[in-house]
């Protein structure tokens, strides 16, 4: 970059920051920063447009056009050429604007006379704040370096605008962005409603001083900073787990990034421009961010991702802000993150109100384990990372998968009726605590929880559950960044047997593969996971850890009751060999002289439509059948339950399924096996009542969703339920209009 452009550069930043730091309100300000630009870089016009809402950009300042103008002129993202700027975060720079592509005349700002446009987006971190627009009568496109020098004038004004230098006198901010209510339609994870303030995973680092007269000192902070992150990146490298290829090749990747000339270069010409080292970084970022959001190479994106996540730790180098920026986490928080794993999660603990993901899926574990505590959850609500900020009032509707941001009165009212409407029900499902499930024909259907951490065993008394239907033991491997060890999982169940004061736990054992991904284990590039490699495949194919789990919890039982179950058993041949393999473990365990449980029950998990169908000898066998609805139902209407457009198709109470379901319960009585039925639907009262009038006695849910499944059941005759379900059989389809109209009609 010549010295004369930098020079100049610096000046303009210099007379800027003058401007950005004199008091007044902040249309008087952004009235001096056009002007200024204007004046020193030699155009006729330069305007700035803020976001108003999140589709409208609005004049806000100009020098140049007509004054009123300002606050009246408006336009859509994507509409005319300052709308195309804000789209699609690039620069428009024409000699000819009217014969530009997506020109629009706007009268009432007088621009017929201008024949040059160049738009540079305001953006912070890949978040479009507005537009800077500088215009001539003159027939000329801008050069490369002033575009360069508009793009760090922008860049100033970006951080300015996030700081509130430009808010009206009135007290109003000019630009809306991170102010007005936003509603996100994402993703239901976990139902529950909750209301809160925001806390962000990754919080913004806050750039207080945009500008610097010091370029020396500037580059000298960047050099120091960078030489700490490849320290970092160094240290992470050396204390990976060397097993685990991708881990070792994004820090590679971070490597060749902390040591790349080019990234380097352009920060320092950002400084030498008279940005300091903060903005710098930031400008670098926000620039990559652009690209990422254009790129349609995944390859490239990912690239572009491990560029930000480094960008991030510069700057948090630089900024000393580290994780902890010194915020207080609200009494009330709720989570917001890109997406989040569930080690974080669990650091962070049953204190979060609700879980806000842009990413993630259903099926996740950061999803199973908020789930488990019942914390609302919300995936895909895309683009709350950059709108929310720490502190934001927050709405999450677990239900709908909505969430409102910055709410507006009428909407929290309402949403503050539906949270007292939930605490009621809950308070009024708490008395049916002590009381069976009994139907008013006198059937008694027998509730169980489903679990997976400890934390969740507290919860057992209080739910009312009569015991653990389902232990997902896999969810204490995926908290850890490494294979748990015999004993630590022989503590861990022996504490979760103590929890139970005696009732029944069903241990799973470990149903890994599909999207359950031990970070420690060799990731399996598998066209189809759901129907690839999982579950009992990987436990008797490498069966190492399927012994040493059977180990660890015949130790824990200690001569005490144990119940396990196989997850994922397709064929009887799948059952009769980790059956072996269980059997092998306590012949093990006798000739070392530890106590053998005094009861032992093995089950099977009947998730594929195959073991429905096995021979009766099978049948006979086990000692119980438990449907994993969710899975069964999966692979019975052949619809991924992780992809949402095909997953919420088909519904669990269709003809087909529940025909289906009978012919299980007719075998399980024909061979005299218990069964229960362990999905998530065992969980929704409508469905609970269906599948106890299918002849399910034994259901095991979610721990709050026992309360709302005692009160209907206790309210249901199975007689008349069975009824309705036949009227509404012929023709097949989904029985659920039918029963709720009939419920409708009872009140
Ligand atoms: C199921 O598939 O229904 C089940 C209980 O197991 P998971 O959800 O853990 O796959
Ligand atoms: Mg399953």
């Amino acid at each position: 970059m010549p010295d004369r452009i930098e020079s100049e550069s610096r000046r303009l930043l210099g007379r800027l920051r003058a401007v950005l730091a004199e008091s007044g309100a902040g249309q008087a300000r952004l009235d001096r920063v056009v002007e200024l630009i204007a004046g020193s870089m030699r155009f006729d016009v330069c305007s700035v447009y803020l976001f108003r809402d999140a589709e409208t950009l609005e004049l806000s300042a100009t020098e140049g056009l007509h004054p009123g103008a300002v606050h009246k002129t408006r336009m859509r993202v994507g509409e005319g050429l300052v709308g195309r700027v804000a789209r699609t975060r690039q620069v428009v720079n024409t000699a000819d604007a009217p014969a530009a592509r997506g020109f629009r005349f706007m009268p009432e700002t007088g621009e017929e006379v201008l024949a040059s446009f160049c738009g540079v987006p305001i953006q912070r971190l890949g978040d479009v704040l507005g537009v800077l627009v500088v215009q001539s009568r003159e027939k000329r496109e801008c050069s490369a370096d002033e575009i360069y020098a508009l793009e760090i004038v922008a860049m100033v004004l970006a951080e300015m605008t996030e700081l509130g230098a430009f808010t009206g006198g009135d007290g109003t901010a000019l630009g809306l962005r991170h102010r007005r209510p936003v509603l996100f339609r994402g993703t239901a994870g976990q139902e529950g409603a909750a209301a809160g303030h925001v806390w962000l995973h990754e919080p913004r680092v806050v750039v207080t001083n945009p500008i610097s007269d010091n370029p020396e000192h500037e580059l000298v902070r960047l050099r120091e900073a960078i030489d700490s992150l490849r320290q970092q990146v160094d240290e992470m490298l050396a204390t990976a787990v060397t097993v685990d290829a991708e881990q070792v090749a994004v820090l590679e990747t971070y490597r060749m990034f902390a040591n790349s000339r080019s990234w380097m270069r352009r920060m320092e010409d950002d400084i030498a421009s008279g940005l300091s080292a903060e903005a710098a970084v930031e400008k670098e970022q926000s620039l990559s961010r652009a690209r990422m959001g254009q790129a349609t190479d995944a390859y490239l994106r990912e690239r572009l991702h491990d560029l930000d996540d480094l960008s991030n730790r510069l700057l948090r180098i630089l900024t000393g802000q580290g994780r902890e920026t010194g915020a207080r986490m609200p009494d009330d928080p709720v989570l917001v993150a890109r997406n989040i794993g569930p080690g974080e999660l669990l650091e962070y603990g049953k204190r979060l109100r609700g879980v806000v993901l842009e990413e993630g899926s259903v099926g996740s574990h950061a999803a199973i384990i908020a789930r488990a505590w019942a914390i609302p959850l919300v995936i895909h609500a895309g683009g709350i990372v950059t709108e929310a900020l720490n502190g934001d009032p927050i709405l999450v509707d677990g239900e709908q998968g909505l969430v409102h941001l910055r709410p507006e009165a009428p909407v929290k009212k309402a949403f503050d009726d539906k949270l007292a409407m939930l605490t009621r029900a809950q308070e009024q499902y708490a008395g049916l605590r002590d009381l069976p499930a009994t139907t008013l024909c006198g059937t008694t259907v027998s509730l169980h929880m489903n679990a997976g951490l400890l934390a969740d065993l507290p919860s057992l008394p209080s739910s009312g559950a009569e015991g653990v239907g389902l232990f997902r033991t896999e969810l204490q491997f995926l908290i850890r960044n490494q294979m748990p060890k015999r004993a630590e999982l022989s503590a861990l169940y022996a504490r979760v047997m103590a929890a139970a004061q005696g009732r029944r736990v069903a241990f799973r054992t470990l149903d890994i593969g599909s999207d359950k991904v031990l970070s420690y284990m060799k990731p399996q590039d598998e066209p189809n996971p759901a129907m690839g490699w999982r579950a009992i495949r990987v436990g008797l194919d490498k069966p190492g850890v399927l012994r040493m789990q059977l180990q660890a919890l015949i130790r824990a039982a200690a001569g005490r009751p144990l119940a396990i179950m196989f997850p994922f058993v397709a064929i009887p041949a799948e059952f009769r060999a980790a059956r072996a393999e269980f059997d092998k473990a306590l012949a093990r365990e006798r000739i070392l002289g530890h106590p053998l449980p005094e009861r032992l029950e093995v089950g099977a998990m009947l998730e594929t439509p195959s073991l429905a169908f096995a021979d009766e000898s099978f049948w006979r066998e086990v000692d119980f059948i438990s449907i994993g609805g969710n899975d069964l139902k999966q692979f019975f209407f052949a619809a991924d339950r992780e992809n949402e457009r095909v997953r919420r198709r088909y519904d669990m109470l269709d003809v087909s399924f529940l025909t289906f379901l009978e012919g299980i319960v007719a075998r399980a009585r024909a061979s005299d096996t218990v069964l229960s039925y362990c999905g998530e639907d065992a969980g929704k009262p409508l469905e609970a009542m269906v599948l106890a009038a299918l002849g399910f006695r034994m259901l095991s849910m979610r721990a709050p969703a026992i309360g709302p499944v005692k009160h209907m059941l206790r309210r249901v005759d199975l007689r008349e339920l069975r009824a309705v379900i036949e009227a509404a059989r012929p023709g097949g389809g989904t029985i659920r209009p039918a029963l709720e109209a009939w419920l409708a009609g009872r009140g």
